[in-house]
């Protein structure tokens, strides 16, 4: 682990003279800080250090760490990476097969690959490895209890004070959140949710023969409760299986998971690890900064509204929050602050916010109608060839529906 330079200086002098060498009457100041090491806030450290800022990424857990997730890498995800990043994949897939609650099961396959799978202590882990080549510093075991943009703890207006759980404080002249789901940060900016899911999780050791049929292809499978699907996703001598459904439904979530575990023959190996996690996605009107405050990833609620992706979202977001913090970073008053953070919420809603509008009609469609959808993949090639270009990244949702009017005209008669 390496320490944040100036890490051990705990005491704050109130001034109003702040100078720009990066210290306050003694202690440093961060241009940048990002809370949390996931994708988002390695991709915003990466962004800002790559800018020449000062930069400190603060992470609670120690790395590697691990978190629940499929590991999909799709084509925006794999296109959002810093120069140079080499995906660990643990497996390049070039099926899917789909089943509706188990039932009328039909494989799609593919000579180009679909999309890849990682896993995510090691993804993570090379993204923040990335951001470190780039200059930001790590700082692990550092859990952040909240910021403070007012008060004693903060010396003039153009800092922010970051408030770690053993009282220490930090300061920079931007944050941004990207401590996930359970985000302190965006408590702080007020981020408004309308859809929160819980994914259910384990990771299933099996032997190789198991391993071999499951080699190069994904299960996914449209589950009882509304708006629910499973996947097995392979990575090599281990599966990944899980479920998501709206939060709420704990107990009926559980059960799609234990019931879909045994259909597909794998409750007779041991979960190295099981585990859960909430998805949010934002409302429309929720906010993206306050003050010199910005969010992105989960921490914002930026995730597809349907498939529940994340990892790219997460990247997106966290490369805009990197670059638009360096310019708050360098704003004089609040007037300048507001337009950098009107920027940035800007770039989101243009492209993320556009892709989660037509992720949401989906969803509600797919609510109401998951039998339409299963059919429509397994025996409508259109259909199966746009899903196969939105997971390599040939295209996306919104595109799609821009560009073709039939696509719009489907989404309409489907959801007639
Ligand atoms: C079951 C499930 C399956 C999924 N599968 C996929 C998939 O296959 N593909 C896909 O694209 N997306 C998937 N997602 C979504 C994806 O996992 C998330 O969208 C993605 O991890 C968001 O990245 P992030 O960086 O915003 O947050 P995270 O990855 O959650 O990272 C947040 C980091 O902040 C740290 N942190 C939290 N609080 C603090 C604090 N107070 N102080 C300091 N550090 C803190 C955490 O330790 C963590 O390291 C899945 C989600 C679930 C629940």
């Amino acid at each position: 682990m390496r320490q944040a330079a100036g890490s051990e200086q705990q005491t704050i002098v109130s001034s109003e003279n702040s100078s720009d060498d990066g210290q306050d009457d003694g202690q440093q100041v961060w241009d940048v800080v990002v809370v949390g090491a996931g994708p988002a806030g390695a991709s915003a450290a990466y962004a800002a250090a790559v800018a020449g800022r000062r930069v400190l990424l603060l992470e609670k857990a120690e790395l590697p760490r691990y978190k629940t997730c499929g590991g999909g890498i799709i084509g925006p995800s794999r296109d959002a990476l810093p120069p140079g990043f080499e995906l660990p994949f643990r497996d390049r897939i070039h099926a899917v097969t789909f089943s509706l609650e188990g039932r009328f099961a039909r494989t799609r396959r593919s000579k180009q690959m679909l999309f890849g799978l990682i896993n995510r202590p090691e993804f993570d882990h090379q993204l923040v490895e990335h951001a470190q080549k780039a200059g930001a510093e790590l700082r692990t075991g550092a859990t952040v209890s909240r910021v403070e943009q007012h008060g004693s703890a903060v010396p003039d207006r153009r800092s922010v004070a970051v408030v770690l759980q053993d009282g220490e404080t930090l300061l920079a002249r931007a944050v941004v959140g990207a401590d996930g789901s359970a985000s302190r940060i965006g408590a702080h900016v007020g981020v408004k949710l309308d859809q929160v899911d819980l994914g259910l999780e384990a990771e299933i050791p099996v032997p190789e023969t198991v391993a071999e049929d499951w080699k190069g292809r994904v299960l996914i499978d449209w589950g009882p409760l509304p708006g629910s699907y499973g996947w097995v996703f392979p990575k090599g001598d281990t599966l990944t299986v899980g479920v998501i459904s709206a939060r709420g439904e704990g107990a009926a979530t559980k059960r799609y998971l234990e019931d879909f575990i045994a259909r597909l023959g794998l409750a007779g190996f041991e979960p190295s690890i099981s585990s859960g996690h909430l998805t949010r996605c934002r409302a429309d009107d929720s906010p993206l900064s306050r003050g010199r405050v910005l969010v992105c990833g989960d921490a914002a609620g930026l995730l597809e509204p349907w498939t529940r992706e994340g990892i790219s979202f997460a990247l997106r977001s966290g490369r805009l929050a990197g670059e638009w913090a360096v310019r708050i970073a360098e704003a004089h008053d609040a007037v300048d602050t507001r337009r950098q953070a009107l920027n940035y919420a800007f770039a989101i809603k243009a492209g993320l916010g556009v892709e989660m509008s037509i992720g949401r009609r989906m969803l509600q469609i797919f609510e109401r109608r998951p039998g339409v959808f299963h059919a429509a993949l397994t025996g409508f090639r259109p259909a199966w060839k746009a899903f196969a270009g939105i997971t390599r990244g040939s295209t996306s949702l919104g595109d799609m529906v821009r560009s073709h009017p039939m696509a719009e005209r489907a989404l309409s008669r489907i959801d007639r």
